[in-house]
């Protein structure tokens, strides 16, 4: 006997020809493209949290396309190919985002950023590379001269032209209005507990959902559904000042490989990063802050970023990251019912909507 109302199972569950865990960009972009590819598909997105509940709602907002000792730290372990890939990804991620949503919805500002260096040898090392990268980014995107070395606040830096920031919280709501007006539906609140080949979905309610077609866009949760795939969760730390009228940092930086960013909004300070403190503490997927990394965080603002004393953080919190081992997402379909998009690494802005949009042309090509 059926226990659901004759009315709920002809209306509210019927079955989905697609269901997508995870309301972040990945999943909500994926359901944006396959929804305009497939009008009258039945699609619907669940999220364990609220509103979106893991970093795409928690991030910094940097839009970048990667410093110059990022990608020389990612040469050391990766191939030339691969790392070309990821900057002319990030790169037309980053156009497709701002077609898509718009820059005055999402709060984007294109102001460039600066890599700081606190030490000479180590920004004279970077600056060797810059002819070389700069080589690069003529011949894949077509831009010259995107790096250019100087010197700012009496620090020597690197300014990537290219560079932007954005309001993720805003950039987030404008892809769900935009989502809900194509037609799919958000289920908030959903967390799903367990999923199986068929393409069937267990709410931790304990209702099944059958879906001709599922999309796990979980992220840094995804080992907690599907334990085999290669993805490692990395929590990371935000903190936002209380407005500091006379703010001498204007625009987006990062320091230290990218691990510590910082950049102004409005007249507040953000600061983050430095997981590399802690790396192994901070493999988790729940939040949290960690004293260690906050405390080297806030020495890094008050001894190089000449933070005055009655300036203080307002805000501080934590976001989950899934990690690849080689940074590169793992985009693939899993079997007849199962597509997987996760493990963006820490740059979802600039590539989150483009994976999201290759992740809908996967789930059309069932083999
Ligand atoms: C602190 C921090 C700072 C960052 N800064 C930047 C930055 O400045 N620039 C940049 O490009 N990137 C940054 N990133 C990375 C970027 O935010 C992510 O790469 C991107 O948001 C990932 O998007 P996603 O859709 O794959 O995952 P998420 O946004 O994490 O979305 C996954 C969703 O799945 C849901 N979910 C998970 N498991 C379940 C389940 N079992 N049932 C139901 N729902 C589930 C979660 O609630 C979540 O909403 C940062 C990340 C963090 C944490």
């Amino acid at each position: 006997m059926k226990k659901n109302s004759f009315w709920e199972q002809t209306s509210f569950l019927e079955p989905y020809d697609l269901v997508v865990i995870g309301a972040g960009i990945v999943g909500l972009s994926s359901a944006l493209f396959y929804k305009r590819t497939h009008p009258d598909a039945r699609i619907l997105i669940l999220d364990k949290g609220f509103i979106p509940e893991g970093a795409s709602t928690r991030n910094a907002g940097f839009a970048c396309i990667g410093s110059i000792t990022e990608h020389v730290a990612d040469m050391a372990k990766e191939t030339e190919e691969n790392i070309k890939n990821r900057i002319v990804l990030r790169y037309k991620g980053l156009q497709l985002l701002r077609g898509i949503l718009e820059d005055e919805n999402i709060g984007y500002e294109n102001c460039g950023g600066y890599e700081v260096f606190t030490s000479t040898q180590q920004f004279e090392e970077a600056n060797e590379h810059v002819p070389r990268f700069n080589k690069w980014m003529t011949e894949l995107l077509g831009q010259p001269d995107v790096y250019t070395a100087d010197t700012l606040n009496g620090y020597p830096v690197i300014y990537n032209r290219l560079d932007g920031a954005l309001h993720p919280g805003k950039m987030m709501q404008e892809l769900i209005r935009q989502v809900m007006t194509s037609g799919c539906t958000i289920r908030w609140n959903s967390n799903v507990e367990s999923l199986d080949e068929l393409g069937n979905v267990t709410l931790s309610n304990g209702r099944t959902l059958p879906a001709d077609q599922l999309l796990v866009a979980s992220n840094g949760f995804t080992k907690r559904l599907l334990p085999d795939v290669d993805i490692s969760p990395a929590r990371g730390a935000v903190m936002v000042s209380k407005p500091w009228s006379s703010i001498p940092w204007k625009g987006t930086f990062n320091h230290d490989r990218g691990f510590i960013y910082f950049r102004n909004v409005g007249d507040r300070l953000l600061l983050g990063g430095a997981r590399n403190i802690d790396k192994d503490e901070e493999e988790q997927d729940s939040f949290g802050i960690n004293k260690k990394i906050k405390d080297h965080l806030l020495n890094f603002a008050k001894d190089k970023l000449q933070l005055p004393d009655d300036i203080a953080f307002e805000y501080e919190w934590s976001g989950i990251m899934g990690f690849t081992p080689s940074k590169t997402p793992v985009l693939e379909r899993l079997d007849d019912h199962r597509v997987i998009a996760t493990g963006l690494s820490g740059m979802g802005i600039a590539i989150g909507m483009k994976v999201g949009k290759k992740a809908a042309e996967l789930l059309d090509d069932k083999g």
